[in-house]
Order: structure tokens, then sequence, then C-alpha cells
């Protein structure tokens, strides 16, 4: 049995992985326009990521036989000053998807809900590496995105990017 408390959080957190996925589509756009198709297709690539775990979210609800509700969703800040701020921006941003992540786990744990714990297991994990990701563009620019030759060498690298679906199958 999920408990109510549970269900909301979780329905709620496809909304907050659809959002991840158009925040993402939001730097991309910013980078495509500033001629970085690189960087442009990094975040792209995120965004199927972001929707990939929408999914997941929702494909367990089903199976669980728990009612979705799609909500609106926001409308992600499109202007960015500079080439750091969505990477920035994204880092913060998976620091908050991790915090309502634990916020689910914590809620499931009090309830002894071993399903949705064992569930949420895989997405623990991989907001580990979520932030390591974010973490990593941002030192890359640090250390390489001051000369012209470093970002396009970092803009070389982000193109070669490829989606591959989640390990994790419901
Ligand atoms: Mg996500």
């Amino acid at each position: 049995m999920i408990s109510k408390k549970v269900v909301k959080m979780l329905n709620e957190q496809i909304n907050k992985e659809f959002f991840s996925a158009y925040l993402y589509l939001a730097f991309a756009n910013y980078y495509i326009q500033r001629g970085l198709n690189g960087f442009g297709n990094w975040y792209t690539v995120q965004a199927m990521e972001e929707r990939d775990h929408a999914m997941l979210f929702m494909k367990y609800m089903q199976n669980n036989g728990l009612p979705v509700t799609l909500e609106a969703l926001e409308k992600p800040e499109g202007t960015y000053q500079n080439d750091m701020e969505p990477l920035k921006a994204g880092l913060e941003h998976e620091r908050f998807i991790t915090d309502s992540i634990h916020q689910i786990y914590a809620a499931a744990l009090a309830e002894n809900d071993y399903r949705t714990i064992k569930f949420l297991d895989w997405f623990v994990t991989e907001q580990a590496e979520e932030e390591t990701n974010a973490e990593e563009l941002i030192s890359n620019m640090e250390l390489f995105g001051n000369s012209s030759q470093g970002l396009y060498a970092l803009n070389n690298e982000y193109a070669a990017r490829v989606h591959t679906p989640p390990s994790l199958v419901l």
C-alpha cells in the first residue's frame, strides 16, 4: 500500500522531471543561438534523459494502479548573461531534484513502503551522477572556457554526446 502522501510526491516528481527537460531545452536553445551547437547537443540529450525520468515515475505509478495527474509546466528562464550561467543554474537545479527525491525516499521509509524505496534507489544513484556531470561542466568551463581554442574543444566534446535509454526498466 502506497500512502496518499507518497502518491502526491511521486506525482509531483513527474512534473519536476518534465520541467527539468524543459529547462535543459531552454539551455540548449541559448547555446545554439550562440553558435555553440555542441553545448546545445549536450543539453538536448540531457532533456531526453529527463523525459525518461518523468516516464519512469509515471510508469511506476501506472504499474501500481495509482492515478496520475499531469500538471502545467512552469516557463523556464530563457535568457542568460553568459555561457557559464546555464551551467551553474543546471547544478543548482540538480541539487534541488536530489533533495526532492530524498524527501520522497524519507516519506516512503517512514511508512515502510519498501516497494517505493526500491524504485527510488536507482534515482538516488542517478542523482549523484547528475550532480557530478553538472560540476564537471562548470569546472571544464572554468579551466578551458576562457580561450577560444578551449571553448572550441569543449564544444566538440559535447557534440559527441548521444542519448542512451535509462538502465532502469519497469
Ligand atoms: Mg532527472
